[in-house]
């Protein structure tokens, strides 16, 4: 692996997070691939020399502390993370279950915080961008324990780019409106945030893994320098349609 330009994405099997690992790719970077389905990181990245698979578990901290000493014994620590690996619960207040919302705040928040701590024990400088949602903005009946997590990301990525700025380390979010990967698939089948959501899109009506990997490779590039603490919108006006 050439150390020179090394970037780390979690949630790099599927979706979101395997879109943004080919956009860093063409940008001539080196990613390590983080996800806890080792299958699936072999059928999107086995032939991909300039990807390092990492099968782990975000919410395990031996595997995330282990996966940063590794790198830095091998000298290649990410000076970019992209923190994409996430979960989604459904479900009214009385049916979601405590174990489902423990789940979901584990994976969504407390992985992406370990991710983040540990990546920046190493990182000298760099760009940080978590995978937010626009459920932290709008609800429904059934996306609220999922929405939590989510506004909570777009608070630990105000807080943490104030206490990494001193070390020239951004930290942004982007908050994707309904984008076509297998965890939009099951949101669809729950018809109030079908109904809610995906039909107030000004258009097209759902938006692709690579509209979000666009939006994060130009917060994590130097053309971004100026931009920290800020959570971007993309959702093809579903925020803003009456
Ligand atoms: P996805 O289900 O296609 O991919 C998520 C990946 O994260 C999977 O490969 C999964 O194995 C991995 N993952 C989950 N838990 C993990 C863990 N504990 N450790 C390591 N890897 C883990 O989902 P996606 O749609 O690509 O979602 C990516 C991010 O975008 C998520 O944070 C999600 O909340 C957010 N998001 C998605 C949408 C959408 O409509 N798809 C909208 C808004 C926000």
């Amino acid at each position: 692996m050439n150390t020179n330009t090394v970037a780390l994405v979690t949630g790099a099997g599927s979706g979101i997070g395997a879109a943004t690992t080919l956009r860093l790719l063409d940008d001539g970077r080196q990613v390590v691939a983080i996800d806890r389905d080792e299958e699936a990181l072999h059928a999107h990245w086995n032939d991909e020399p300039a990807v390092l698979l990492t099968p782990l578990d975000i919410t395990d901290e031996t595997q995330v502390e282990k996966c940063f000493e590794d790198l830095a014994s091998r000298g290649a620590i990410p000076d970019r993370v992209v923190n994409a690996a996430g979960i989604y619960r459904s479900g009214s207040v009385g049916m979601t279950s405590p174990d489902d919302v423990d789940l979901l705040w584990r994976v969504n928040v407390h992985g992406t915080y370990l991710v983040t701590a540990h990546a920046t024990r190493h990182m000298t400088r760099g760009a940080i961008v978590n995978i937010s949602s626009t459920a932290a903005f709008l609800a429904t009946e059934t996306n609220w324990a999922y929405g939590t997590t989510k506004g909570a990301i777009n608070s630990l990525t105000s807080g943490l780019a104030v206490s990494l700025a001193p070390r020239n380390i951004r930290v942004n979010a982007v908050a994707p409106g309904p984008i076509a990967t297998p965890m939009a698939d099951v949101a669809t089948r729950d018809p109030a945030y079908a109904e809610r959501m995906h039909d107030r899109v000004a258009r097209p009506t759902r938006g692709t893994p690579e509209d979000i990997a666009d939006a994060a490779a130009f917060l994590l590039s130097d053309r971004a320098r100026w931009i920290t603490g800020q959570t971007l919108v993309v959702d093809g006006g579903l925020t803003v349609v009456r």
